[in-house]
């Protein structure tokens, strides 16, 4: 029993290592959906109360969500998507470092956000928008992050905090107490702290390849595990690669999940719940450039 734990352990942080450094990697930056660059200034700018009255997802009866046209239809909230925040290496790849944010030009992409008067929003918020239309924040932003980087609760968080943004931490839950990834007592710190913890599986498997018991490994278990973690329930996910396929839908659905992350690729139009797009926010970015994209691409 003992061997196969290791053998297992062994073989998830094998995977842990072939997946950090190219997870989420679909495509660059790349803007789609491209519209109206003063859109933002048409959300609603009832400061920070929406915070307040967000509704539970789940307690929302399925007769006041709209259809899915009307959500596809509503503007769309830039979402960022960071992994790891720390200075570049002499072995860090080209393609790698679009993954891999410097230290000081994370600070003056968030410092940007915060100049700007952008306010940052959580999941709920955002779901009580596209469902019910309830009002945002002024220049709303939700900020994620991917992967359990342990520099996302050293680096990243304390940064946040300078501004009082709260962000959404997407937990691959075997490199949970690993060397150079969050432990159980910082994700569940970053919960305490008003943070969103979702679920990114297990290990980082497509998607798009699960069978047999690839949904209770990958979903099932680490979501039971993070609700431990946090006391609270997980109620949204990000595809690992942002790769989804239609039949993982109603797989996600049958869990509790309200919500998923994709990455820059186009919404589905019968699902844009479920395929909430995200820009990754580049490690070769300037704040001028992050906020260009961030109006293209959304
Ligand atoms: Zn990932």
């Amino acid at each position: 029993m003992h061997s196969l734990r290791s053998t297992l352990l062994t073989a998830a942080t094998t995977l842990v290592a072939t997946f950090t450094f190219s997870s989420c990697e679909t495509k660059s930056a790349a803007a789609s959906e491209v519209t109206d660059k003063a859109k933002l200034a048409s959300f609603s700018s009832k400061k920070d109360t929406a915070a307040l009255s967000t509704p539970d997802p789940t307690s929302i009866p399925a007769s006041k969500i709209a259809s899915a046209a009307t959500i596809y239809g509503r503007e769309q909230v830039p979402i960022l998507c960071y992994h790891q925040i720390r200075d570049w290496r002499p072995r860090d790849s080209r393609r790698a470092k679009d993954y891999i944010v410097p230290v000081e030009t994370f600070r003056q992409q968030i410092k940007m956000l915060a100049d700007s008067g952008y306010h940052s929003v959580l999941p709920d918020q955002l779901y009580a928008y596209l469902t019910m239309g309830v009002p945002l924040p002024s220049k709303p932003v939700m900020l994620t992050f991917d992967d359990t980087d342990l520099d996302q609760f050293i680096v990243a968080k304390p940064e946040l905090d300078k501004y009082g943004f709260k962000a959404v931490y997407f937990v691959m839950t075997v490199s949970l107490g690993r060397p150079h990834y969050m432990s159980r007592a910082q994700v569940k710190e970053l919960a305490d702290a008003g943070n969103v913890i979702g679920s990114h599986t297990w290990d980082h498997h497509n998607v798009k390849k699960y069978q047999g018991d690839d949904w209770a490994t990958q979903i099932d278990k680490p979501t039971k595990q993070l609700e431990e973690i946090t006391g609270k329930p997980v109620k949204y996910f990000a595809y690992p690669f942002g790769l989804w396929n239609p039949e993982a839908i109603p797989e996600l659905k049958k869990r509790g999940f309200v919500s998923a992350f994709v990455l820059s690729e186009k919404r589905d139009q019968q699902e844009p719940l479920y395929t909430v797009r995200r820009l990754i926010a580049s490690g070769y970015w300037s704040p001028r450039t992050l906020h260009n994209s961030m109006m293209n691409s959304f």
